[in-house]
């Protein structure tokens, strides 16, 4: 079986390092601040003191941090995987990330020896949990076969895109239909109320119709019950928009629902949302609506 390590113990990585060790995988974890590995290490794994540890003592190391600086910096900074990259070595970033930026770490990571997959996830805190994520995985196709039962272990549609860049790619078109959808629930939501109708019922009954969706039936509810804790953050759906945006500019592609999103998201930051989850874009729409 392969050694795994894992950089990143937030609200994602930390179920999905839980669930290599259900797996009964050997696990080494880092988290840059202390505290998070803990937990991890009273359920058996080792904690390292850098990436580059955690990378000298893995057969394959999965990294689950926040944006492109981040996995550059984990991978490629000083103290970083890179440091201890060789022959043999598979670098899977769970990230969601620039696919740009992917490539040129991956092309770095080839100039060891060592092989990168990106595989970026779908399915939220919730799959992370319950170990039933989306992954959308792009790189060498002998690396991916031989990674496969590893990410079995975290996901449940697990499907390779293509060549370097491919997964994360994948995962910026879901983030287009991620927002389409909610800005869909927070407008139903909010005429819902405007109507007179139990706004909890009226999810309960479209949620079993062709108009329902992943986050109406996971988000709704917690719109509806003023619970805005995140499992989403919304500061990082904006980061996710402005790789979309950026490469929609490239391809020369209007992107009208996905542009009014990250609008209406920068509303919300402004009023001071941005930790907390995607679900608190009801707020915007209430105010829209001259509910609050
Ligand atoms: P999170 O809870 O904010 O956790 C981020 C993790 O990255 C933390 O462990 C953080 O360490 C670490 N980190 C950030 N910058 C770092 C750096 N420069 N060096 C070392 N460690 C660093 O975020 P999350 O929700 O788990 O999301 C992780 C990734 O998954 C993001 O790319 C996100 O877009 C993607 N994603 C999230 C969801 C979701 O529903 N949450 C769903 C799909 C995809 P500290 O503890 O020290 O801050």
């Amino acid at each position: 079986m392969k050694r795994i390590g894992f950089i990143g113990l937030g609200i994602m990585g930390r179920p999905m390092s839980q669930n290599l060790l259900k797996a009964g995988y050997t696990l080494t974890v880092y988290n840059r601040s202390k505290g998070a590995a803990e937990e991890l290490a009273s359920a058996g794994a080792k904690v390292a003191g850098s990436p580059r540890q955690v990378a000298a003592e893995s057969d394959v190391v999965i990294t689950m941090v926040t944006d492109t600086p981040d996995v550059e910096q984990v991978i490629l900074g000083a103290g970083g995987v890179i440091e201890a990259a060789r022959e043999g070595l598979v670098v899977i970033d769970m990230s969601t990330i620039s696919p740009k930026v992917t490539r040129a770490i991956s092309a770095k990571l080839s100039a060891t020896g060592a092989q990168m997959l990106d595989a970026p996830v779908s399915g939220g805190d919730k799959g992370a949990r319950e170990g039933t994520l989306t992954i959308m995985v792009g790189g060498p196709e002998a690396a991916f076969s031989d990674c496969l039962p590893i990410l079995q272990a975290m996901g449940k549609k697990i499907v390779r895109m293509g060549e370097s860049g491919a997964g994360q790619l994948t995962k910026l078109a879901n983030q287009i239909l991620v927002v389409g959808n909610m800005i869909g629930v927070c407008e139903c939501l909010v005429f819902a109320k405007k109507a007179g109708l139990d706004q909890k019922l009226v999810i309960e009954s479209l949620s079993a119709g062709a108009a329902s969706s992943w986050s109406l039936v996971n988000l709704g509810p917690k719109a509806v019950d003023r619970d805005f804790a995140p499992g989403f953050k919304v500061k990082l759906l904006q980061k996710d928009l402005k790789l979309v945006l950026s490469s929609g500019d490239e391809l020369d592609l209007a992107l009208p629902s996905t542009s009014a999103a990250h609008q209406l998201y920068n509303a919300l930051q402004a009023a001071g949302s941005g930790e907390e989850g995607t679900q608190a874009l009801i707020k915007v729409f209430e105010q829209l609506a001259g509910l609050r």
